[in-house]
């Protein structure tokens, strides 16, 4: 349900609905938005007894939410969400990238990753230090040493990092390395995760399961939402279909729809979604045209010697060339995107 209080009604009368919600054992979710003040109520099935808040002092209407995402949803929160990750603005008309090598390997490589995507203009360093493999038998990343590079080159070059949590016993340590906690498609239903890195406050990427529907990765945001961490990001990285020519089929009318949907910024990763670095410039610009706030690339100084996904990362000039037409693509958008940072 949500409670919608009348255009100026006094702070009190809206504590009071707060407390009411609290007091009939549902929890409440406030919300004071640009338009109106709503407070999303949130529990047990049975909803019939917050009706009778409708007569309370303040109080508009109490409305049914008809999706089961509530705190995800365009119902609650009509405006779109601009998160601030570290300073950086995300889901306004500034368009973010983030940008990085798959898995952390040395400092040479990371610094080198770095410094370029930086020069470019990208906003967030990416890189796996704990990676979630296929095979039990390839590299597993270099853990707290990836965390400890990734942080040194972010800060040297002035980058936010974004870097994967694989298990909730290594929150601690993501915390203190990252500004934006990755969940990965192979996480994105594994709810004991999501409620960890909910409860963690940091803010939160978390990309599509490869055979997630819409409506179940919108639930899965809902896990980190409802333990209260409201600074989550979507990504599109590509599900699973008949289709071999590429790695996944990335999956840009999710875009559209989820922006119909739900308030949350939503990026697109390319690099995942087509598996082949000849691919990525085509939808990056398809996803930034079909209203992404943003994209998630890889990038490797030598990717035919990555010890992952070298063949869907560009090198650094064909980023640097990739920037170049963002740039020009989102001014015909009406967005922007930084310029580059030549020293
Ligand atoms: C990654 O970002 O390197 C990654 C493993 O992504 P995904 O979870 O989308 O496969
Ligand atoms: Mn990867």
């Amino acid at each position: 349900m949500i409670i919608v209080m009348e255009p100026g009604s006094p702070k009190e009368y809206f504590e009071a609905v707060c407390r009411r919600v609290e007091e009939l054992k549902y929890k409440a979710y406030p919300i004071i938005g640009v338009e109106r003040t709503v407070v999303a109520c949130v529990g047990h099935e049975d909803k019939t007894p917050l009706q009778a808040l409708e007569t309370m002092p303040g109080v508009e209407a109490v409305i049914p939410i008809m999706k089961p995402f509530k705190l995800v949803s365009r119902e609650w929160k009509k405006e779109k969400s601009v998160l601030d990750v570290a300073g950086v603005a995300v889901g306004g008309p500034g368009l973010v990238v983030m940008a990085g090598p798959c898995s952390v390997e040395s400092e040479e490589q990371v610094f080198e990753v770095a410094r370029a995507v930086r020069a470019e203009g990208a906003q967030f360093l990416r890189g796996g230090a704990f990676k979630p493999r296929t095979s039990p038998y390839s590299f597993q990343g270099m853990k707290e040493d990836g965390l400890r590079i990734l942080r040194a080159a972010a800060d040297e070059t002035g980058l936010k990092v974004v870097t994967e949590l694989v298990s909730t016993g290594d929150i601690d340590l993501l915390c203190e390395y990252a500004d934006l906690i990755q969940i990965g498609a192979r996480n994105a239903q594994n709810f004991a995760l999501l409620q960890c890195a909910g409860k963690s406050g940091k803010p939160v990427l978390l990309k599509r399961g490869i055979a997630t529907t819409i409506e179940e990765y919108l639930m899965a945001a809902e896990y980190l939402m409802s333990e209260g961490n409201s600074n989550v990001i979507l990504c599109e990285r590509g599900i699973r279909t008949f289709e071999t020519s590429t790695r996944f089929t990335l999956d840009l009318s999710a875009i559209p729809v989820i922006r119909a949907l739900s308030h949350l910024p939503i990026v697109v990763d390319p690099s995942h979604g087509t598996g082949h670095w000849q691919y990525v410039a085509a939808m990056s610009r398809a996803a930034l045209a079909a209203g992404a706030d943003g994209l998630m690339i890889e990038v490797h100084p030598d990717p035919a010697n990555a010890w992952s996904d070298g063949p869907q990362s560009l090198k650094p000039r064909t980023f640097s060339t990739l920037m170049d037409e963002l740039r020009r693509l989102a001014a015909a958008l009406g967005r922007t995107m930084p310029g580059r940072n030549d020293e």
